[in-house]
């Protein structure tokens, strides 16, 4: 089973250089595989020569480093060998995803140009050049970079990413664990309900509710000013390009926040309980408070369904998805009785059937762990939209 595992760096000023450099020579090395590919993949059209490949590139690349590009030498030879790979996948992706039914926004885009500056400094070294001891790693040539806090598992390391958040430098390890040397879980089961306030409402166990990381509001309220500054621009002038590009690097910089909250989340859920339900992606469109809340939520569901499909899967565990029918949100959890003009502005669930009052999410999340049993006692049906039990 393979295990991701990121932590920040801590290095020294001369290992901070090569860091910049390599991902530099990463970059660079992609920008030359794709505007080699886009040529060729011209030429090819025309009659002329083979539709290209990362692996045909990568040796083509190679014929030339010596005399052209002498300089990637200085770094691990992974910064300008495995952009070749990247790219290929990231050709495959993008057009699997044409063909495939998956909302507009979630798709690969075409692979793009990473501009200096504006692309994450980022480069990869495989498993054969990667040594760790406690709370250090070696990179080659470059002696020992400390690591702000020991590796979780014991394994084999397959490889590592470094990348660069702001002025901080964190590295991913993808290793190869043994499934029994997880932690095992209670027996028990909990439905969770997502929202964007607070990330998670968990129904069972010590942490009820999983909050929001600040550095995400932040980022939430940020991207909301700019999305208000945005509609009094003129549609195409300088400004408004420029705070469109603003906007996509917000989007990225949440995505990824999210990314990270959702892993720590996922670890608890899977390592503690033993079946997780959760509501279905589509849910979402009737909860739409706008493109972009829709947009934010639909990613962080979307990477929270993958991660605990997975992490699930190897601690043994059971994803129940509850069906996009199940009116979650609308139920009472004391009773059963459904009330169907729910708002999202109401925070708080009052029953008029038994006087039940709750917390909207904690009440949703409760019934989510409910909902096999709601499912076979026919609480409601596949298909109904509750207008039959609105009276
Ligand atoms: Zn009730």
């Amino acid at each position: 089973m393979d295990v991701a595992f990121k932590t920040q760096l801590l290095p020294n000023n001369k290992q901070r250089t090569y860091f910049a450099k390599a991902s530099g020579i990463s970059r660079f090395t992609w920008n030359w595989a794709l505007a080699e590919w886009d040529r060729q993949y011209t030429m090819h059209k025309n009659g002329n020569g083979d539709r290209p490949s990362g692996m045909a590139l990568k040796r083509q690349f190679n014929a030339l480093k010596k005399s052209e590009f002498p300089w990637v030498y200085e770094v691990t030879k992974y910064a300008s060998q495995q952009p070749f790979i990247a790219l290929q996948r990231a050709f495959s992706d993008w057009m699997k995803d044409l063909k495939s039914s998956k909302p507009q926004h979630l798709k690969k885009r075409r692979p793009r140009f990473k501009k200096k500056g504006k692309a994450t400094d980022t480069f990869y070294v495989g498993g054969d050049q990667v040594k760790v001891d406690g709370r250090r790693v070696k990179l080659p040539n470059q002696g020992w970079v400390r690591l702000a806090e020991p590796i979780k598992y014991g394994g084999h390391i397959n490889n590592m990413t470094i990348s660069r958040q702001a002025d901080k430098w964190f590295v991913s390890f993808s290793m190869k664990v043994e499934v029994c040397s997880l932690p095992s879980k209670s027996q028990a089961r909990c439905g969770v309900d997502l929202g964007i306030k607070s990330l998670a409402t968990i129904s069972q166990g010590d942490i009820r509710e999983w909050k929001s990381p600040k550095p995400l509001q932040e980022a939430l309220r940020k991207l909301a000013r700019y999305q208000r500054r945005l509609m009094k621009k003129v549609k195409g002038s300088a400004g408004y390009r420029k705070l469109k590009t603003r906007i996509a690097r917000l989007h990225k910089r949440i995505a990824d926040i999210r990314a990270n909250t959702l892993h720590q989340l996922s670890c608890y859920l899977s390592t503690h309980f033993s079946e997780v339900v959760i509501e279905d992606l589509n849910v979402r469109g009737m909860m739409a408070n706008g493109k972009l809340a829709r947009h934010i939520a639909d990613v962080g569901l979307y990477e929270f369904r993958r991660q605990m499909t997975y992490k699930m899967d190897w601690r043994g565990g059971v994803l129940t998805v509850a069906d996009r029918w199940y009116p979650s949100s609308k139920l009472c959890s004391g009773c059963g009785s459904r009330k169907p003009d729910l708002t999202l502005a109401d925070r708080t669930y009052h029953c008029e059937a038994c006087g039940h009052k709750e917390c909207r999410d904690f009440n949703a999340s409760k019934n989510l762990e409910k909902f096999s049993t709601a499912r076979s006692a026919g609480i409601y049906a596949a298909g109904d939209d509750g207008s039959a039990l609105a009276a």
